[in-house]
């Protein structure tokens, strides 16, 4: 099935297609859709490169691998070396990051030049569905894309505007001494495994029972387990209803009248909004859902024939991959005569860089018990303890489970959380979604020492 045509041609424009959002998926988009020979210009009122490059997925990597250094330090005494660390230079670790970002911020403005799209600065806004106002000018196209993306959420509480977000994270000046995350996604466990790494006394509080729901249930225990030995303090089923600040810092109240604190710092990881809201979409017939999410169709198409979205802001999947991969699917079909082509939003892998990291993709035990009736799951699940570990006291477990479904035993879901699952999921991915059975697992020959064995060794 493919998607029909509505004569766009045929309109006069300043361009064939304006995008809205210069972040992963407007850039990828862009870029693909001049490879095709159309005139197209992006929009952005920030920094090139968007969330992931500025405030997301790249500074996030960075402290990461900050952290990883830090227990490596402490585990290197295990292989004899014989180290006097004399603290840690947050403001260095700061100055490196941002100067990294800026190069790419800088690469993002030559590919734009190289792909010869236009680069309009300033925030777009709809005055008509073919024209957009930017700056006090206007611009019209035969086709827009919005990927506009999304900003942090506040709490709408007493004192929910005090601390910060993730954006603030990648201001702080000093690591604070004791700090309180609230929330319980991809943002908090990240971050409250990297402040802890770094010496930062971390409190994780969560208005349910715990971290990563949707996550399989054993991957989330396995991690909650590894964050209070590594000294995190999680909170559990703490609502809060208020957050206050005064000489000590900032404290938290729940509905329940448990109170927390003082903290050095509070930060709130509870979500993203779609930057929806200032784009003028009431002079169109773009739909938004009650969130603000922007409502598409499988092909990406929203109820306005010529405007499009992808990424964050349609509330899919909001992970960097997934945005360029449905924008560059979305050029492809209307400007490279591939009339099929479009995202399948089925099996996307996924990785949370906590300590350890979880790679997971497909289904998860409850989610394939749930669809395909319990009787035809067959679950494969085994922990282990990475070689790496073997010298020192220090050893997290890590856990693999295999989700099978039917008597053919295909592979639904592959869940891994310890050292190493970040790099190991994306080829397990490729055989997940090619429809691997357990029998193809078992008969790949293992590579050994690693961990990524356990997954072909699984029984
Ligand atoms: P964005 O990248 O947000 O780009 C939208 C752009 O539109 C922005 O530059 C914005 O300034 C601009 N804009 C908004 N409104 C207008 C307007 N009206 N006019 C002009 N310009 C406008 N994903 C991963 O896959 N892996 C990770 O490890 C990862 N880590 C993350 C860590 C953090 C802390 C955060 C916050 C996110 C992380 N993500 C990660 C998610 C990832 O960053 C997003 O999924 C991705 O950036 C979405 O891309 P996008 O193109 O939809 O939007
Ligand atoms: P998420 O949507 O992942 O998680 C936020 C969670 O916070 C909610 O699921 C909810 O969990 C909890 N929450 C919501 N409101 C409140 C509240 N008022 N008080 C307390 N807790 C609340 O959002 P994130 O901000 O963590 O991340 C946004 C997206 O960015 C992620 O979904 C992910 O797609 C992407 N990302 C990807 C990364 C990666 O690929 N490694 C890293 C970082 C972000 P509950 O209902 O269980 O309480």
């Amino acid at each position: 099935m493919s998607k029909p045509f509505h004569g766009i041609e045929e309109i006069m424009a300043d361009f064939d297609l304006i995008v809205i959002g210069a972040g992963s998926g407007g850039m990828a988009t862009a870029r693909r859709a001049a490879e095709y020979g159309q005139r197209v210009a992006v929009v952005e009122s920030a920094r090139l490169g968007g969330t992931c490059v500025n405030v997301g997925c790249v500074p996030k990597k960075v402290m990461w691998y900050a952290a990883s250094l830090a227990h490596g330090l402490e585990e290197a005494a295990d292989y004899g070396f014989d180290l006097t660390v004399h603290g840690h230079d947050w403001a260095r670790l700061k100055a490196g990051r941002d100067a990294y970002v800026k190069r790419l911020n800088g690469i993002y403005q030559r590919n734009l030049d190289k792909s010869q799209v236009q680069l309009i600065q300033g925030h777009a806004r709809f005055t008509d569905p073919h024209t957009v106002e930017v700056a006090g000018e206007r611009y019209s196209a035969k086709r827009f894309l919005i990927a506009v993306g999304g900003y942090p959420a506040r709490p709408s509480i007493p004192g929910g505007e005090l601390g910060i977000t993730s954006d603030g994270f990648f201001e702080m000046e000093a690591l604070p001494k004791r700090i309180a995350v609230v929330g319980s996604g991809y943002i908090a466990v990240e971050l409250a495994g990297m402040l802890q790494s770094l010496g930062a006394k971390v409190s994780l509080v969560v208005r349910r029972d715990g971290v990563l729901r949707g996550f399989d249930e054993s991957l989330r225990q396995r991690l909650m387990h590894q964050m209070a030995e590594d000294g995190i303090k999680l909170v559990t089923e703490f609502v809060p209803c208020e957050a206050q600040q005064d000489d000590e810092g900032f404290h938290l109240s729940a509905e329940d009248g448990r109170a927390l604190g003082p903290f050095d710092e509070l930060l709130w990881a509870i979500g993203r909004h779609p930057a929806t809201d200032a784009l003028g979409l009431d002079t169109t017939a773009v739909k938004r859902d009650e969130k603000g999410f922007i409502l598409v169709d499988d092909w990406q198409a929203t109820e306005q024939d010529h405007i499009f979205a992808v990424g964050d802001v349609t509330g899919r999947w909001p992970l960097t991959p997934v945005a360029i991969a449905a924008g560059r699917r979305l050029a492809d079909r209307l400007y490279g005569g591939q009339a099929d082509r479009r995202l399948d939003y089925h099996t996307i892998p996924t990785v949370v860089f906590s300590h350890p990291p979880i790679g997971t993709v497909g289904l998860t035990e409850a989610e394939a018990r749930a669809a395909e009736g319990a009787e035809a799951v067959t679950v494969y699940e085994g922990g282990f303890v990475p070689m790496y570990y073997a010298l020192g006291e220090r050893k997290p477990k890590g856990l693999c489970k295999l989700v099978c479904v039917g008597p053919e035993e295909r592979v639904v879901g592959a869940h891994v959380i310890g050292m190493g699952a970040d790099e190991m999921m994306q080829g397990f991915a490729v055989a997940v979604r090619m429809g691997a059975t357990k029998a193809d697992f078992d008969d790949t020959v293992a590579i050994h020492p690693t961990t990524a064995e356990e997954l072909v060794t699984l029984r």
